[in-house]
């Protein structure tokens, strides 16, 4: 079943810069999509058109059933229920505990403070946090600090995990970690889209891979590696 219909987006920036063009892409339920591609091809805009921090130009944009296009500014709560995100500088609160920073993501949500607390952690336990759940962010190292934005982007149990970059200020071993964590998650059902430079990654994971390249989508491999997309 299709989770994502994008059909001839393109997004331009206020300053001329084409950053997508005429995209069309559809994302079944379940899948884990690699979007590859240089510095400035438009991963980065991809995801965030995704997440409505930026709207297309042109085209549809459908997440659910959701015309993500069209939404109005009151009504992006809908969506952003639906997915979590991550970024590459992990976004935590500094002044908040590993616990606070999950729970906090719950608060809009209405929950008694029990169900805030199951469902905390639970989603620290799932990223092999919960013994930190009391550290701060600057108490923790790279790697952790990504995995408690993990468990604040997918304690709602999201349908979609959107990732731009998560391991682009981690080491290779580091990476390996988190790339292991959001396979768990995936295969638990939440669809996961990340952008990444990373060909060690890409490589090992052998998922479906997406290729920009300025904008345009030119390669889209089933189960791809770094390499085969870029010759
Ligand atoms: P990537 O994530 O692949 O590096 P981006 O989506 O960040 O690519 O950028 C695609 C193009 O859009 C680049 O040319 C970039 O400079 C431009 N761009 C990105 N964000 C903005 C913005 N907020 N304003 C103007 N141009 C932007």
């Amino acid at each position: 079943m299709e989770l994502i219909r994008i059909r001839g987006v393109d997004k331009q920036y206020k300053n001329g810069v084409t950053a997508l063009c005429n995209l069309d892409l559809s994302i079944k339920k379940g899948d884990f999509v690699f979007v590859i591609g240089a510095s400035g091809s438009g991963k980065s805009t991809l995801i965030k058109l995704l997440h409505r921090e930026e709207k297309p130009n042109k085209g549809k944009i459908i997440i659910g059933g959701i015309d993500v296009a069209k939404l109005r500014n009151s009504k992006v709560y809908k969506l952003r229920r639906k997915l979590g995100v991550v970024f590459q500088d992990y976004k935590l609160l500094p002044k908040l505990t590993v616990y606070e920073n999950v729970a906090f993501a719950l608060e809009i949500f209405g929950l008694s403070s029990n169900e805030v607390r199951t469902k905390t952690i639970k989603a620290l336990e799932l990223v092999g946090l919960k013994n930190k759940a009391k550290q701060y962010p600057d108490q923790l190292s790279g790697g952790e600090q990504q995995r408690v934005a993990i468990a604040r982007a997918i304690v709602n149990g999201p349908k979609l995990l959107l990732c731009d970059e998560p391991t682009g200020n981690l080491d290779p071993r580091t990476s390996m970690g988190i790339m292991k964590v959001l396979d768990v998650i995936n295969k638990m059902g939440t669809t996961v889209i990340m952008a990444t430079h990373d060909k060690q990654i890409v490589d090992k994971m052998k998922k479906r891979v997406v290729l920009l390249d300025e904008g345009k989508l030119v390669k889209d491999f089933e189960k791809g590696t770094y390499d085969n997309e870029i010759d």
